[in-house]
């Protein structure tokens, strides 16, 4: 058996361990320290001096605080890109509030903003305004956040930006995650970089991200004894974590010329087989981190799932692209509107081997692979 092609697999750079055993050294094991105030440090000077950064336990965290933060209750609308990974909608659900979907457009994959426009319109209709808008920028591909945030300040919606898998991007020069009234990040396992597991909560407004470290550890008030005014969570980053993570921000850019290379050298290597076409940035002013290479295969014969098992066959790992959420049976009873993309990108898109420690040799052998079909 040849060894196994992971599809995004941690990839650390060298200084980690180092930083580790600082935190075992000073004894700081714990979900707080001076690890975890640098790598918010670290964040912040990489997004930019203007947005504030709160590390957490995990993406879905930094996403159910924003919720929390917006007021967002039971009862509630929130309006939701549908073509995502079901930890962008999950955190709706924890407040009993009611996820609508939005369709994606054909360009960049993401949130249609004629769609949110309509979703927007249909919820004024029933009387209700929707407390939040999620934008995901999918595989690492800014959204188009222009049309977006025009719609959103038009009817006064705040704007969640889910830059889980778009660290690194930007749009019109700006990085994704400082758009929004708030941003999220990943660093689970497969992300562009990981702590093993963390997210962060990224706003412009301070008082929100040091309220986000607040209800982060439990919501204590000032007091000598436990005292509490509000419902707290569990959330904050480890020492340990952040110790790793410090030691992935020395190589992030590092990390995201390699997933970019991979990308041009699949897009290379397939660009006589008309049948695979690749997620694009629009123009210029979109830069992605291509976070996964997502291609579509649109072949009379040859099928998404036909590449993933004769992949899988060779032991590389490939993926479908992400399930809509208005096609989850967890999400069967919410709102939709749809315009048929996030359907057709299911049935036809696959993820490639993405990792930024794979080999040429790595490469070499998915693209002889996938050339065997066609
Ligand atoms: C990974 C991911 C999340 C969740 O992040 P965790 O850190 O795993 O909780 C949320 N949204 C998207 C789009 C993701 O890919």
């Amino acid at each position: 058996m040849n060894p196994k092609i992971w599809l995004s697999s941690p990839h650390m750079g060298g200084k980690e361990f180092e930083y580790v055993k600082e935190a075992f050294d000073t004894n700081w094991i714990a979900p707080l320290g001076p690890h975890v105030n640098g790598f918010e440090e670290d964040i912040q000077k990489y997004l930019g001096e203007q947005v504030h950064v709160a590390a957490l336990s995990a993406g879905t965290a930094a996403l159910h605080l924003a919720l929390v933060q917006l007021g967002v209750q039971a009862g509630d609308e929130v309006i939701c890109q549908s073509m995502t990974f079901s930890a962008s909608a999950n955190p709706i659900k924890y407040q009993g509030a009611v996820p609508v979907f939005v369709d994606s457009e054909p360009d960049t994959w993401n949130m249609d903003p004629e769609l949110l426009r309509k979703a927007i319109k249909g919820a004024f209709a029933k009387g209700k305004k929707p407390k939040a808008i999620i934008v995901v920028h999918l595989y690492g591909m800014p959204a188009k956040m222009d049309e977006i945030l025009t719609i959103a300040q038009e009817y006064q919606i705040p704007v969640i930006e889910d830059a889980a898998e778009a660290l690194g991007s930007s749009y019109k020069g700006q990085r994704m995650g400082t758009f929004g009234n708030f941003g999220i990040l990943s660093f689970n396992g497969n992300k562009i970089i990981t702590t093993s597991g963390g997210g962060a909560l990224v706003s412009k407004n301070d008082e929100w991200i040091k309220q986000t470290r607040f209800l982060a550890t439990q919501a204590r008030d000032v007091a000598p004894h436990y005292q509490h005014s509000h419902v707290g969570y569990n959330y904050r980053m480890s020492n340990v974590c952040a110790a790793i993570g410090r030691g992935q921000m020395e190589v992030v850019d590092d990390r995201i010329k390699q997933r970019r290379a991979n990308r041009t050298y699949y897009q290379e290597a397939f660009k006589d087989i008309q049948a695979i076409t690749f997620l694009t940035e629009p123009d210029d002013t979109y830069f992605s981190n291509h976070w996964l290479t997502a291609v579509i295969i649109d072949h009379p014969k040859v099928t998404r799932e036909d590449v993933r098992l004769h992949l899988e066959k060779d032991n590389i790992e490939s993926r479908p692209l992400w399930k809509p959420m208005h096609l989850q049976p967890v999400f069967e009873d919410a709102p939709f509107y749809g315009n048929g993309t996030s359907e057709r990108l299911f049935e036809k898109g696959l993820c490639l081997p993405s990792g930024s420690n794979l080999t040429e040799a790595d490469l070499q052998r998915v693209v002889g692979k996938v050339r065997e079909l066609f």
